[in-house]
């Protein structure tokens, strides 16, 4: 240190004599000082060994196996069916279609997904996670239709059913394209995107120079 001051305050830089150039940039992370050789690289930032071997081996982490897509695969429905009853009881209880919840249930996949698999991302995740969105979606749908169509067959056709009735379930597919509004086609859109974010792995570049 001393001998740097002195450097610096000739006002001569010199690189052969100059401690510092023994060593790069700070690290980007815990910004403590980087040897020259090896420089490691995530992403064109520098990093010191330490913070490049963690991030390293968190990122292959990230990477999933069959299990883990199976994993999150359950995650991920409970998330959605659980969110996606919640948005068409509001709904019915509303009286109104409030669209933009349904984004909730494309984020709330995604997080299930990502909590079963214990943080594994990436395409295989994220086709896992805009799934399970879509099926909430379509059981939320489901439950809506039903309240509606099962409480008015009953009431004029002196039926009992129910939603498990197969009546009901073989309904259900010629009301569902009469239900579309073209909003809705905005909210499956955003619920998508929220259950892609969720699951994304970011791009990482890792190089030892
Ligand atoms: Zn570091």
């Amino acid at each position: 240190m001393l001998e740097s001051e002195e450097n610096s305050e000739s006002d001569v830089p010199n690189a052969s004599d100059n401690p510092k150039a023994e060593v790069e940039n700070p690290c980007s992370l815990c910004e403590e000082e980087i040897p020259i050789e090896p420089l490691n690289r995530v992403n064109g930032r520098p990093l010191c060994p330490l913070c490049f071997s963690q991030i390293q081996d968190t990122y292959l982490k990230q990477k999933p196996v069959l299990t883990d897509i199976f994993k999150g695969l359950v995650g991920g429905l409970v998330g959605a069916f659980v969110s996606g009853i919640i948005w068409a009881l509001i709904v019915i209880w509303t009286g109104y279609e409030i669209g933009y919840l349904a984004t909730g249930v494309g984020f709330i996949a995604g997080v299930g997904v990502v909590m079963t698999s214990k943080g594994k991302r990436g395409p295989l995740m994220q086709l896992t996670s805009a799934t399970c969105a879509l099926l909430g979606l379509l059981l939320a749908k489901y439950v809506i239709f039903g309240h509606f169509f099962i409480d008015q067959a009953n009431q004029e056709l002196s039926t009992q059913l129910s939603y498990f009735s197969p009546f009901v379930l073989s309904q259900f597919p010629l009301f569902l394209p009469k239900m579309f509004s073209p909003f809705d086609a905005l909210w499956i859109l955003l619920a998508l995107i929220a259950a892609l974010k969720m699951t994304e792995q970011q791009k990482l570049v890792f190089e030892t120079l």
